[in-house]
């Protein structure tokens, strides 16, 4: 996939913003963070089939996981999400029937993130409202073979 076929910023609703945060309890950078990566992700695939994500399995980051599960409708407990633990990567495969994308967050943007939220430069809600409005890329974005 080359640079001139990267999707804009998706929008977030605030309808699904209040659903996230209804079903996740908080407001926060991960969470937002999965919504955009499952939003992102649908801008290439009609339908997610299933999800496989790789991320600490720890707040902040797995925080993650709700996001994506709203959205993407694939959680733990229809098994249509596959959770893996990595203690760098924080990345999603997006699957459906006729192809998959795999969604990485780019680790400088994670640097930069998790030293402000270290550093609690600013409320977490407002960091992650931040992040819905940031210009730069947050995301590598590949289409990967299917295995069958
Ligand atoms: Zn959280």
């Amino acid at each position: 996939m080359n640079e001139s076929e990267k999707p804009d910023s998706p929008k977030i609703s605030s309808k699904l913003l209040k659903r996230a945060v209804d079903f996740h309890g908080h407001l926060g950078p991960f969470l937002v963070l999965g919504l955009i990566m499952s939003k992102t992700a649908l801008k290439f695939l009609k339908k997610v089939s299933s999800v496989m994500v790789k991320t600490r399995l720890k707040p902040p980051r797995s925080c993650l996981l709700d996001g994506i599960q709203i959205v993407t409708q694939c959680t733990l407990g229809n098994t249509k999400l596959t959770v893996v633990e990595s203690q760098s990567e924080v990345s999603g495969e997006f699957r459906s029937d006729d192809k998959n994308i795999l969604i990485m967050c780019r680790k400088s943007f994670l640097d930069k993130l998790e030293s402000r939220m270290k550093r609690k430069d600013k409320p977490l809600e407002e960091e992650a409202l931040d992040i819905l409005k940031i210009d730069e890329e947050i995301f590598d974005i590949k289409e990967i073979e299917q295995k069958s």
